[in-house]
């Protein structure tokens, strides 16, 4: 695949944001410092080419090793893409070469690998290279996330993953019905050495250090001024079993005032209330609801799904409140950017 368009984010690490401990880090792409919101829409939505830095977490993180897996048998799913309403048959395949590659059968076959450099944020999350494109990634790589599968080829014939029911969990009863394998190579992991923050309009993410263990621990808070969500606030250890039964049920949720603009985007055409958890001004309108709070719960489906685009695992403490897949996608571009911030165990 070709490069992708625009150039690597500078980073500006500025003043500790706490008292006590290593002082916590703003990590702020310096060319959005003071820029106007409009401006600042553009730049998060602009992609990276970070190809060079991408060596650089290679090289960084050789030696934290994390196993290599596969899946034993090849999966077939069939459904419709949430924005762009187009039917899609989707099949994974085990592959040995160490990396998820995307591949779309109705374009020749043209591939992309997952990579911090190859993301867009918009609604949803989308993988782009030149002439290529797969939209709604987030669901079906937070599950090959969670299982660790780390070495698989995804095929497509439209440019969008289906969304099936709105969760993660039509994909994870199918991972975990194919079965896992382990390869005889490992891959290296990013593990968080030194705290930093990002944060935009009242929203904000923490990133830190995991004091024991090599786990990626995750809490995500939201604050909705609607009587059906309210604040909901939920942390967890990020483990197959913890994310086939707390997260990968959670559906995508929007709410029916936003429907005309989105579709005027060429957005959420093929939103249904049997994929989307929908609400008007005060209730879901199609209940009911697999968890109280399925609303956090699918925002930490969703960052899962975002910090997969990291390429490798990550081994951190990450604390989100009020953010989003923009605010996700700051800290991998940031991560990507920033290899004195990671390192080897
Ligand atoms: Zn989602």
């Amino acid at each position: 695949m070709g490069s992708c368009r625009g150039s690597s984010p500078a980073v500006l690490a500025a003043g500790p944001l706490r008292a006590g401990g290593e002082p916590l880090r703003r990590a702020t792409p310096a060319r959005l410092s003071g820029a106007p919101d409009k401006e600042l829409l553009t730049a998060n939505n602009r992609t990276f080419d970070s190809g060079l830095t991408y060596a650089r977490i290679a090289k960084k993180a050789r030696m934290a090793m994390i196993e290599q897996k596969t899946i034993r048998k090849e999966i077939r799913l069939d459904g419709a893409g949430v924005h762009s309403g187009k039917s899609v048959h989707l099949v994974l395949k085990p592959s040995d070469t160490g990396e998820i590659t995307f591949r779309r059968t109705d374009l020749g076959n043209l591939e992309s690998p997952i990579e911090p450099g190859r993301i867009e944020s918009r609604n949803s999350t989308t993988l782009v290279g030149d002439k290529f494109r797969v939209q709604t990634v987030e669901h079906l790589v937070a599950a090959l996330y969670a299982f660790g599968v780390n070495s698989l080829i995804i095929e497509l014939d439209a440019d969008e993953v289906p969304i099936m029911d709105g969760s993660a969990l039509p994909f994870v009863r199918a991972l975990e019905q194919a079965g896992t394998q382990g390869l005889s190579r490992k891959i290296p992991a990013l593990k968080i050495l030194k705290p930093f923050a990002v944060e935009e309009k009242g929203a904000s993410i923490v990133v830190e250090p995991v004091e024991a263990g090599d786990v990626l621990w995750l809490s995500y808070t939201i604050e909705y001024p609607h009587p059906s969500i309210g604040r909901q606030s939920l942390s967890l250890t990020f483990r197959p079993e913890t994310f086939a039964r707390d997260i990968a049920p959670a559906r995508t949720f929007g709410f029916i005032r936003d429907v005309e603009m989105l579709h005027s985007q060429g957005l959420a055409l093929g939103a249904s209330f049997e994929n989307t958890v929908v609400l008007d001004d005060e209730n879901v309108m199609n209940p009911p609801l697999r968890f109280p709070d399925e609303f956090v719960r699918h925002k930490l489906l969703d960052i899962a799904g975002d910090l997969a685009l990291l390429g490798r695992p990550l081994l951190g403490r990450v604390t989100a409140h009020k953010a989003g897949h923009r605010l996700h996608f700051q800290v991998v571009q940031f991560l990507a950017a920033s290899p004195d911030f990671w390192t080897d165990a």
